[in-house]
C-alpha cells in the first residue's frame, strides 16, 4: 500500500514507556474525518528507540498507516534530529496536511520544519476544518489579544501545517479494518545535536492531568487574594476536582501560571467548571467555553461569564462557595451511610 499524496499526517508525541499524548491521540480522532473528507489517509507518524509498545494505541484511534522511525538517537527529543527527519519523511511524501501539538515540542519543531520544507504554518490553532472545493486545510486561531478569529489558509505550498491546543477535540476510539505498519530508516547527514542530555528527570504532568481534570474550581481577581484559592480547593477535592485560574488571578501571583485557562494559557474541557469570581472576558472564555456545564459565581448580575453559564449564582463567592461545600461533603457522608447500612 503507498502513502499517497492527499494524506493527512499526525506526529505522535509520547513518553516511555506508553504514554502517547492526550493531544495526539485528539489530532488523530480529529485527522480521522478530515482524512476522509480529504479522500487520503490518516498516516500517524512515530519516532522512539522503541516504538512497538504504543501502536496498539494508535489502531485503536483511527490510523490507516502507522510510520515508525526507530534508533536510539529518537529516544529523547531533539530539536536538529526531530526536524531533520520529519523534513526528510514529509519531502519523500509530500503529504496534503500534517497536524501537530501545539506542545513545548511541537511549537519547538515544527516552524524548523516548515522553514525547511519553505511551507506556511499555521501555529497554536483552535479548530481545523477542509475546504473540498479548494482543496485547502482552514486554521482557525485567535488574533488581536482574542478579539477575533482568524482563518489562516496555506493556497500554494504544500504540506499545509497546523499545530493544535490540546484539549480542543474529542478523543475517539475507531479501528480501522486495515492498518498499515511502515518502518522508515531516515539517514541524517551532518546533524549535530546542539544540546545533549545528560541527565532526564521525569515529574508527574501536572499539567496534562489539568488539562484533562472532570471538574475545575477556577477563580478570578474576585477572589481578591491567594488565599482564596484555599476555599476553591476545598470545593475542588469535595468534588474530586482541580482548580483552574484566570490571568488576572495568575498576575496578581495567587496561583502558577500552569493553571491558566485561556487563549494563553490551557484549553479545558470539563465536565464541569465553576468560575468563581471571574468576569468572562473573551480570552478567559475560549479556554473553558467547551465545557459540558458551567456554573459562574459573581457578584455583579451584569457579568459577562453569566451569559454563557448553564448556571448562575449572584453573590459573594466567600458565602457561596463554602457553603456549596459544605452540601457536598454533607451528600457524600449520607451516601457513605446509606451504602454502609446497605452492606449491613
Ligand atoms: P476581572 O475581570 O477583574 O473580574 C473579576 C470579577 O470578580 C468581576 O466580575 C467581579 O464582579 C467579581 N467579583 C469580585 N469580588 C467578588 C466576590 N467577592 N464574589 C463574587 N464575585 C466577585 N485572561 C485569562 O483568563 N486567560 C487568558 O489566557 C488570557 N489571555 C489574554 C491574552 C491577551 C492578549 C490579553 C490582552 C488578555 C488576556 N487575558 C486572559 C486577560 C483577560 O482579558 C481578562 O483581563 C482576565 O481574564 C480577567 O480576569 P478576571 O475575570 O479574574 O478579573
Amino acid at each position: 500500500m503507498l502513502i499517497r499524496e492527499n494524506d493527512l499526517w499526525v506526529f505522535v508525541e509520547w513518553k516511555e514507556p506508553d504514554n502517547v499524548s492526550c493531544v495526539s491521540l485528539e489530532l488523530l480522532s480529529l485527522g480521522t474525518d478530515l482524512a476522509k473528507q480529504m479522500n487520503g489517509r490518516l498516516v500517524a507518524v512515530i519516532f522512539g528507540e522503541k516504538t512497538d509498545q504504543v501502536i496498539p494505541q494508535l489502531e485503536e484511534y483511527g490510523a490507516d498507516c502507522i510510520l515508525t522511525v526507530e534508533g536510539e538517537i529518537y529516544r529523547e527529543y531533539s530539536s536538529d534530529i526531530y526536524a531533520e527527519t520529519l523534513s526528510k519523511l514529509l519531502e519523500k511524501y509530500r503529504p496534503e496536511g500534517v497536524l501537530i501539538g501545539a506542545t513545548h515540542l511541537g511549537r519547538d519543531m515544527s516552524p524548523r520544519v516548515a522553514s525547511r520544507l519553505k511551507t506556511g504554518l499555521t501555529a497554536d490553532c483552535t479548530e481545523v476544518k477542509y475546504e473540498e472545493a479548494s482543496r485547502r486545510l482552514l486554521f482557525t486561531r485567535p488574533t488581536l489579544g482574542g478579539n477575533l478569529m482568524a482563518c489562516i489558509q496555506c493556497p500554494e505550498s504544500r504540506p499545509q501545517m497546523g499545530t493544535v491546543r490540546s484539549g480542543i477535540y474529542p478523543k475517539k476510539k475507531q479501528r480501522k479494518e486495515e492498518i498499515e505498519i511502515r518502518r522508515e530508516g531516515v539517514t541524517l547527514e551532518n546533524v549535530v545535536p546542539r544540546v545533549r542530555i545528560y541527565k532526564t528527570i521525569r515529574e508527574k504532568d501536572e499539567e496534562q492531568d489539568f488539562e484533562h481534570a472532570e471538574i475545575i474550581v477556577a477563580g478570578g481577581k474576585g477572589l481578591q487574594n491567594a488565599e482564596g484559592f484555599k476555599v476553591l480547593r476545598e470545593l475542588a477535592e469535595a468534588l474530586g476536582g482541580t482548580v483552574g485560574a484566570t490571568r488576572g488571578a495568575v498576575e496578581c501571583g495567587w496561583i502558577s501560571r500552569t493553571r491558566q485557562v485561556g487563549q494563553t494559557g490551557r484549553i479545558v474541557r470539563p465536565k464541569l467548571y465553576i468560575a468563581c469570581g471571574i468576569s468572562g472576558a473573551v480570552q478567559h472564555v475560549v479556554g473553558m467555553s467547551g465545557a459540558e456545564k458551567i456554573i459562574a459565581i459573581n457578584q455583579d448580575r451584569a457579568a459577562p461569564i453569566f451569559k454563557i453559564a448553564d448556571y448562575g449564582i449572584a453573590g459573594d463567592l466567600y458565602e457561596i462557595v463554602p457553603a456549596l461545600t459544605k452540601k457536598v461533603l454533607t451528600e457524600k457522608r449520607r451516601k457513605t451511610k446509606r451504602e454502609g447500612s446497605k452492606i449491613l
